[in-house]
């Protein structure tokens, strides 16, 4: 499989390559140059298969030869190495637990997929790569955790200071070793913007290795397509394919679980849920897209005001609106919503959900009010326990903390302040070297 940059002013690449860079010379994103049919025969016994094998055939074509096969597969399954189950809500209504892994999000486990590619990719190398990562919060937690002591690798994660809550910051700041974190004083959007100055620099370029770990590096972004199929295995409506409402910042998630149904995935509809930042649920209504200033709110992880990855999505469907709106709609719900659903899923289901979840439970519930023939899926991006200062008042009660959260919330909190402008962060990155 080759790679092409949506800018089109870079030479294709392969997998290994759109690994390591990260972002195409023209800052463009990586998008592969065909997409890979799934055979129909392979969903009709997809029950049999176990989750490593569904995963090792989604991804084995997006890599080719450049893994090779038993490695690819062991990769794989310590990617998945935790349960991601599907849980009736209410009588339509199922969540995809996508919290089980060691940061309680689901960026778990494109940030396990791509250490372990990268890690692969970098045996035997002599110069160490950098993996710069803006985060609003799990990104960085799950890189952090995937790279952790993994050799020849150093992460310096960029976080929008008091924009992430405690538990996040804790997992972010806390490991040390090959893992730095700069608490930048501005938004995740300036954070963003930090490092794709650093990655656009001559100087940087040619003194060091440097790639990305964020949503659009392709090997963070197309192992997301695995919990899409495990969730079809699990799905007990077969004839009836899922409505699949996904809660969405930086759309790679989504964008994934699209690129699956292109491959073949059976889904009715797509959903993606939005905050109050809402430029896609507009785009959908105006056709016009509209970057804006993030706005602030309590499903933090989503607050993106110009989504990195919707250009993936515009080229999933050659770019033709009315390819999108067949299978996409999108909502933007306001946090005192999110907040009621919290409490009323809470009280009526015993169900807790996240914030982030508590969107994507919300757009899904008024989707299917005008589709009432139709059974949904929201995808339940994090673990509530994350955002344990907003979900506890609402619900009255404390989440209980889990072992791995007891302990780093102990420990100090390792990190260097930085103010939002890049030539610090070339300062810092340079002395660092
Ligand atoms: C990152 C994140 C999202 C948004 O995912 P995107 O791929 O950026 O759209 C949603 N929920 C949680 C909990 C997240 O951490």
């Amino acid at each position: 499989m080759k790679y092409y940059s949506l800018n089109r002013q870079s030479p294709v690449v392969d997998f290994k390559t759109a690994t390591i860079l990260g972002q195409a010379p023209d800052k463009g994103l990586y998008f592969p140059e065909k997409i890979p049919a799934v055979e129909p025969s392979f969903f009709k016994e997809i029950e049999k298969k176990d989750d490593a094998e569904i995963a090792f055939t989604v991804i084995k074509p997006f890599v080719g030869d450049l893994i090779p096969e038993d490695e690819l597969y062991r990769i794989v399954s310590e990617t998945i190495n935790f349960p991601i189950p599907l849980v009736k809500v209410a009588d339509t209504v199922y969540s995809l637990e996508l919290f089980h892994g060691p940061t309680l999000a689901f960026k778990d486990i494109g940030a396990r997929f791509m250490s372990r590619c990268l890690g692969f990719f970098s045996k035997g190398n002599s110069e160490k790569i950098t993996v710069l990562v803006a985060t609003s919060g799990d990104t960085g937690s799950a890189v952090a955790n995937g790279f952790y002591n993994v050799e020849g690798v150093d992460v310096v994660i960029l976080y929008p200071s008091g924009k992430v809550s405690s538990v996040q910051e804790k997992q972010l700041t806390t490991l040390g070793k090959n893992i730095f974190a700069l608490e930048v004083e501005g938004s995740f959007d300036d954070c963003q913007h930090m490092v794709k100055q650093a990655f656009a620099d001559n100087q940087l370029k040619k003194e060091l290795l440097l790639t990305s770990a964020n949503s659009i590096n392709v090997a963070r972004w197309l192992p997301q397509q695995f919990y899409y199929f495990l969730a079809y295995k699990q799905w007990p409506y077969k004839n009836s394919p899922p409505v699949i409402s996904v809660p969405s910042g930086n759309f790679g998630n989504i964008c994934a679980g699209l690129l699956a149904h292109v491959s073949g995935l059976p889904v009715k509809h797509f959903i993606a849920a939005c905050n109050a930042n809402r430029v896609v649920p507009d785009f959908l209504q105006t056709q016009k897209y509209e970057p804006k200033a993030a706005i602030p709110t309590i499903s933090n992880a989503m607050d993106v005001g110009n989504p990195s990855n919707f250009v993936r999505i515009l080229e999933l469907f050659d770019n033709q609106f009315v390819n999108l709106e067949n299978i996409l709609s999108s909502y933007s719900i306001p946090d005192a919503d999110t907040r009621t659903a919290i409490k009323d899923v809470f009280d009526s289901a015993e169900y807790l959900l996240d914030p982030h979840g508590a969107v994507g439970y919300l757009s899904l519930i008024k989707y299917l009010k005008n589709h009432p023939e139709n059974h949904g899926m929201f995808l339940e991006t994090a673990h509530a326990l994350k955002f344990y200062d907003v979900v506890e008042p609402i619900i009255g009660s404390t989440i209980p903390l889990p072992e791995p959260v007891k302990e780093i919330i102990q420990k100090p909190k390792l990190s260097v302040k930085i103010g939002s402008n890049f030539e610090l962060l070339k300062d810092y990155l340079l002395r660092k070297k």
